[in-house]
């Protein structure tokens, strides 16, 4: 068995070593969950109700200890940590909510009657990654759970160690061994394995769009369900009737939460030109004022890069001759900091501008009117995200029906719940998570015809 350093990126310390989980491993792990799911989808619904809602409690009850692991591990500000270690609680207890109320159909047919269930899908194997290892890691584990499926997670190689604490408190809270599991390790190995073992009957992924693209033809092999969450190149577009000093005031943290490693990140700022000027006169103390440093201080509101070969991809798109409008702060010393940027006048070919850079840096673009807007906003592969600032009811609506993207936002900076859907239009994914609905996503409807004739 070997083990692999996860490391702290503020200081660049070893945290702990883990040991990755080999294939063997996983294969093992998959047949456990098999024989846990035959079991579990008998529990009744309000027993797995029960069940969730006391991992739920569970996870409230160690809130504190998850996030200053978040800190440590993922270099997350701690009041974010927080926020994101009450999610898990959070989403745990909502789709507790959804055993009792996951109902069938009845349709009229001739000659009988027919009926619909929801068949839970099997084992659905979750590949996580290292931007939001535990929000992201709860919208799939738990629908997937409640819905009567055994779950194994893949955290990133970098950021395993709230997922592990979390399969823990699972186990604590009553839910039985092998329903789930998180296996650390590479995502080459043990992602793979998940991918390409025909007892997985789900994956879902959230990632990369060149990795889910290779997931999707893995799963290809055995027609199996995916749901794919994607990368993204937000639009921010500030129209010259919205309310400026506020659009100007929140566009730093509609980029620059989570160090930019978001990818929902509204990435390219697009102002209408007539208020270019004033645009920018206003963004640049909103960028220095963004507070960037020791994750573990309350007041922090933005941390460090996940590691170092990711600052040098971000730092990639910030050559010497860049043209930079307006830098923030970071730390000197050890951590992998990067400052938050502002880069404008920039062309529209340049890979600042059409590449996801999931780093803190963003792009500022003028244009003209509705139409130019809505072209900006919709020239590139992705569709994840976006926000429209305007004082126009109808403008907002043409606006936000005309982008193409899966999230957005009026007139604020930020579009993600848990009870409402999110995912990606084009590359930036297939499916969705979150929502009333998210269930669907894991069950198989099954229908029956009953004959009632004699
Ligand atoms: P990846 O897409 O490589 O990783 C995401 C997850 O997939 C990790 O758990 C990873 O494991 C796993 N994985 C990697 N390769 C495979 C495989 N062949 N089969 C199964 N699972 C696999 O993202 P990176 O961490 O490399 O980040 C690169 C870029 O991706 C970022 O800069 C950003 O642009 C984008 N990204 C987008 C995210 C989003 O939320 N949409 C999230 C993270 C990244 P392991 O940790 O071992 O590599």
């Amino acid at each position: 068995m070997s083990t692999f350093a996860v490391l702290n990126p503020a200081t660049e310390q070893q945290v702990r070593a883990v040991a990755g989980t080999t294939a063997e491993e996983a294969d093992a792990a998959i047949g456990r969950a098999v024989a846990a799911q035959r079991a579990w989808r008998e529990v009744s619904p309000g027993d797995r109700a029960g069940l969730l809602r006391s991992f739920a409690a569970q996870v409230d009850a160690h809130r504190e200890e998850l996030a200053q692991l978040e800190v440590a591990n993922s270099g997350h500000p701690v009041g974010a940590a927080r926020w994101e270690a009450g999610q898990v609680r959070d989403v745990l207890q909502y789709y507790a909510a959804a055993p009792e109320r996951q109902a069938g159909r009845q349709i009229p047919v001739a000659g009988g009657i027919d009926v619909t269930f929801c068949e839970p899908i099997g084992v659905v194997g979750l590949i996580v990654p290292w931007n939001f290892p535990m929000p992201i890691l709860s919208w799939g584990m738990a629908p997937a759970l409640a819905a009567g499926n055994a779950v194994i997670a893949k955290p990133a190689e970098m950021t395993p160690l709230t997922a592990l604490r979390i399969g823990e408190l699972a186990l604590g809270a009553g839910l039985p061994e092998g329903v789930f599991q998180v296996l650390p390790g590479k995502g080459s190995v043990v992602g793979q394995r998940l991918v390409d073992h025909p007892a997985v009957g789900k994956i879902v992924f959230t990632g990369s769009t060149e990795v889910g693209r290779q997931i999707m033809a893995g799963c290809a092999q055995h027609v199996k369900r995916l749901t794919l969450e994607l990368g993204g190149k937000s639009a921010n577009i500030v129209f010259a009737d919205a309310d400026i000093e506020k659009a100007a005031a929140t566009a730093p943290y509609a980029v620059f939460d989570n160090a930019g490693q978001d990818c929902c990140a509204r990435s390219r700022i697009l102002v209408q030109r007539s208020v270019l000027d004033r645009f920018m006169e206003l963004l640049e103390p909103a960028v220095q004022g963004v507070k960037v440093g020791d994750p573990a201080l309350a007041e922090t509101e933005m941390g460090p890069l996940i590691s170092a070969s990711h600052r040098e991809s971000v730092a990639a798109y910030v050559p010497e001759n860049a043209p930079v409008a307006i830098r923030g702060s970071a730390p000197d010393g050890p951590g992998w900091w990067f400052p938050p940027t502002v880069l404008a006048p920039v062309g529209l070919d340049s890979p600042a501008y059409t590449q996801e850079i999931f780093g803190p840096v963003v792009t500022v673009t003028p244009f003209d009117d509705e139409a130019e807007a809505i072209g900006l906003a919709n020239d590139t592969p992705y569709g994840l995200s976006g926000s429209i600032w305007t004082g126009s009811v109808g403008r907002a609506i043409r606006v936000a029906r005309a982008v193409q993207a899966g999230n957005l936002s009026v007139n604020s900076h930020s579009s993600v719940r848990y009870w409402t859907p999110f995912g990606g239009f084009k590359q930036s994914g297939l499916g969705r998570e979150l929502g009333p609905d998210a269930l669907d996503a894991f069950t198989e409807t099954k229908n029956v015809f009953i004959a009632t004739a004699d």
